[in-house]
């Protein structure tokens, strides 16, 4: 086969510049989306697979664009990261959140939480903390029931607002998750210098732990560190049973996943909520 490099390099910029495209129309249009009442949110629930509890539910933000169509978050929050917009956004989702999260306390589950995912970049807003008292407190929501999970970036290593704006969080009593845990730039002196609560297990570990012994070692290791640092765990991406099998084996009981559940809109989580013992 004969590769001819003059094909090959403009198919590749023709990729690229469609790929230019599309993000600076996905700018544009990301500018008017909060307006428009473009977005939702989607709740996944998280169980406790010792009784089959729903113990809590992650928010995972949709962006239904009329011509576009939905829009995953992995493709629009870098966006709306580098652009600013994530700060309004994160409010939004945070006040919507908030008042569904009160409905279902109200009418079936009091002790339900929720954990909503944060960007580095609202770490970095001085008025999170007092934004986010707030929100709970206008819907008269406890915070231990309201959970924030957030990523490890390089930048928050060395980064004294960070550390005091999750200080400041746990101080009013908020849950704090490491998402996608395994996966960024984790230090171990890192992990006890902050105040967390919970890690979660990123999916990637939890799609190979079957297949190969070191992925097995892997995941062994992670679940005996957050034993050891006392911290609670979660594993995301279970998609099978085999999957959920083994955790639990290796004392990991807490799981979401698409074998469990995919994320619902919020109708079908009410509904979901309504058939299920809450404790
Ligand atoms: P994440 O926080 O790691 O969320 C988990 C992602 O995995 C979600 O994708 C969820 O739909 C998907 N998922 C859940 N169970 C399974 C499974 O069993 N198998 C597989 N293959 N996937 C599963 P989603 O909703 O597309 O979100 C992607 C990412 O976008 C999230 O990753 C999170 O980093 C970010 N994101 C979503 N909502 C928000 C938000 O409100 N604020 C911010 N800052 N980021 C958000
Ligand atoms: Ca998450
Ligand atoms: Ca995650
Ligand atoms: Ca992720």
């Amino acid at each position: 086969l004969k590769i001819n490099k003059e094909t090959a390099l403009s198919t590749y910029n023709a990729e690229k510049s469609q790929a230019i495209e599309r993000r600076y129309l996905l700018q544009k249009e990301l500018m008017h989306a909060l307006d428009r009442r473009e977005f939702l949110l989607y709740y996944q629930p998280q169980y406790d697979t010792r009784n089959r509890e729903i113990t809590g539910i992650e928010v995972l933000l949709r962006w239904n664009h009329p011509t576009l169509g939905i829009i995953s978050p992995a493709e629009f929050i870098p966006i709306a990261e580098e652009t600013g917009l994530i700060i309004e956004i994160g409010k939004w989702s945070m006040k919507e959140a908030c008042r569904q999260l009160r409905s279902w306390q109200e009418s079936k589950c009091p002790h339900l939480n929720l954990s909503m995912n944060l960007s580095v970049k609202q770490f970095y807003q001085p008025d999170l903390v007092s934004m986010v008292s707030s929100v709970l407190e206008e819907n008269r929501i406890v915070p231990d029931h309201f959970e924030l999970e957030f990523t490890e970036s390089l930048s928050m290593h060395n980064s004294d607002s960070f550390l005091k704006t999750i200080k400041d969080l746990k101080a009013i009593k908020i849950g704090l998750s490491i998402d996608d845990f395994g996966t960024g730039y984790s230090s171990l002196s890192y992990l006890t210098q902050l105040p967390l609560d919970k890690i979660k297990i990123d999916r990637s570990f939890v799609q190979k732990m079957l297949s190969s012994k070191q992925d097995e070692i892997v995941i062994k290791s992670i679940i005996g560190l957050a034993e050891n640092l006392g911290l609670q765990m979660i594993a995301e991406g279970v998609e099978c049973e085999k999957q959920a099998e083994f955790l639990v084996k290796h004392g990991c009981y807490h799981m979401q996943g698409f074998h469990f559940s995919r994320p619902l809109p919020e109708d079908q989580m009410t509904q979901m909520l309504n058939s299920h013992y809450i404790s």
